[in-house]
């Protein structure tokens, strides 16, 4: 039997239009189908031969890599041939990324929710969200093809709602300077302070415009159709190949059982969600799963146009309202005629999607945070769309639940701030609880008032 302890090039990439179903080749820097301009996904037209090893020896050899000490497959890249089997090991960037924590609810959070659950949080990544993944495989590729095709003057360019920004200077920053340069556009005053942080500490050049996540990505939209530079927004679908890993670990972590799961998810720009599916399918085409898990995806009733489109089969672009996830607030998601596309033909029983108002994703970041957890507001919104599904039940009985919470609650820290303090604007629409409140206590250094005001007892 072949040894497959150490990945090996393989595989035959081609993108592949979601559309027309045109194909181009892999090493194209195209984002978009240069014939009818829809969204390109990555196939592997080798993809029937990885069936000729089974399910069962597949889970094995990824069971056995978890006792690898070689870096480059000790993150995303444990599932090389899942992921991008194309580029050798030597090309692989490893910062830390994947291979994140689930975490077991406790009993009194369980209680609140109504059912036990998981979280799986992405804010254990290196830049703190789960933008990592997929900034790990579109960076390894692009290293790559600076090396095969010796490329200079390389210049790495997202729009962001300040995760993606702070993971792709992150990984620019460990290619040569000599090379690479890296740029973001941000929405101004629209990134929280430690997200605008991240890619001005990495060295990026952070360029801020009026308006919106949108209108950021419109501009990089034509800047990737005008320009010669890489865009590393979600719409480049290399970006998504490294993160079907969320949805590979999810399984693997609970030993490939993923009947009767539902995996809840925060959706902004329809990235996330739409790689966890893609994941899920290879891992069901393979046979290391017997089924498909259930997917809840949760949008702020601020910013909810995939949620409206499930309610009532029209899709329209909306125009946001402020929202505490603001990560995920996004009018018009890039990916939604892939989410589309992954409903019809693989979840159309298995995909729900329901909103949540600001003050639920509040409560249920605070809430998850007061037991154990280090959930950020889009984590907030994977607890409350779970609780709400769950009170209206929309969704199948299961028996196994894993959120996702996308990144760090110390990115989203400020929000937790305007809560506590209550200096939110109206547009929010939050109601405050004075329960979930919390504030520093000013005291005199003195031991017996501190102790007075605690009401201690004293010891005999
Ligand atoms: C980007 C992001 C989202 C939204 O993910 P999409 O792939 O855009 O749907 C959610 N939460 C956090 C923390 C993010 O950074
Ligand atoms: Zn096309």
């Amino acid at each position: 039997m072949a040894d497959h302890s150490l990945p090996q090039e393989s595989g035959n990439l081609v993108y592949s239009c979601i559309a027309c179903s045109q194909r181009y080749d892999i090493y194209d820097f195209i984002y978009t189908c240069p014939n009818c301009g829809s969204l390109l996904k990555i196939e592997n037209a080798d993809f029937d031969k990885l069936k000729q090893i089974s399910g069962a020896r597949w889970r094995q050899i990824f069971d056995e890599r978890k006792k690898s000490t070689v870096l480059e497959i000790a993150g995303i890249f444990r599932f090389h041939e899942l992921i991008l089997p194309i580029i050798p090991l030597q090309d692989i960037i490893y910062l830390g990324e994947g291979q994140t924590a689930i975490v077991k609810a406790n009993q009194e959070l369980s209680d609140w929710i109504g059912v036990p659950f998981y979280v799986k949080n992405d804010g254990f990544n290196p830049s703190a969200s789960f933008k990592d993944r997929g900034m790990a495989s579109a960076i390894s590729f692009l290293n790559h093809v600076i090396r095969v095709k010796n490329l200079d003057n390389v210049l790495g360019i997202c729009a962001s709602t300040g995760d993606t920004s702070a993971a792709a200077a992150l990984y620019l920053g460990y290619l040569p300077k000599s090379k690479v340069r890296s740029v973001v556009l941000l929405p101004r005053g629209k990134v929280t302070p430690q997200q605008l942080s991240q890619p001005l500490g990495s060295g990026a050049t952070v360029i801020e415009l009026p308006g919106v996540f949108d209108d950021c990505m419109r501009i990089v939209e034509e800047l990737a159709r005008r320009y010669h530079v890489v865009l590393l927004n979600s719409k480049n679908p290399i970006r998504i190949a490294g993160q079907k890993s969320y949805a590979f670990e999810i399984a693997q972590q609970l030993d490939w059982a993923v009947d009767d799961l539902v995996v809840v998810i925060p959706i902004g720009n329809a990235g996330n969600v739409t790689a966890v599916m893609e994941g899920f399918v290879d891992l069901y085409e393979l046979g290391l799963i017997s089924n498909l898990p259930t997917i809840l995806g949760v949008q702020s009733h601020h910013a909810d146009p995939v949620v409206r489109w499930r309610n009532t089969g029209t899709y329209i672009p909306i125009k946001v309202k402020p929202s505490v996830a603001q990560a995920a607030m996004i009018g018009d998601p890039v990916s939604f005629p892939k989410v589309k596309q992954l409903f019809e033909n693989h979840f159309a029983d298995r995909f729900y999607a329901i909103s949540v108002t600001e003050s639920e994703i509040m409560e249920g970041m605070l809430m998850a945070n007061r037991h154990g957890h280090v959930v950020c507001t889009q984590g907030g919104e994977s607890i409350a769309g779970l609780k709400k599904a769950l009170d209206a039940k929309i969704l199948p009985n299961s028996k196994c639940y894993v959120l996702d919470s996308t990144s760090h609650q110390i990115k989203f820290s400020s929000f937790q701030q305007m809560y506590f303090e209550r200096s939110f604007s109206s547009e929010y629409g939050i109601d405050i609880k004075e329960d979930f409140s919390n504030k520093p206590i000013s005291m005199e250094a003195d031991a017996a008032s501190i102790a007075s005001y605690l009401g201690l007892q004293k010891k005999e």
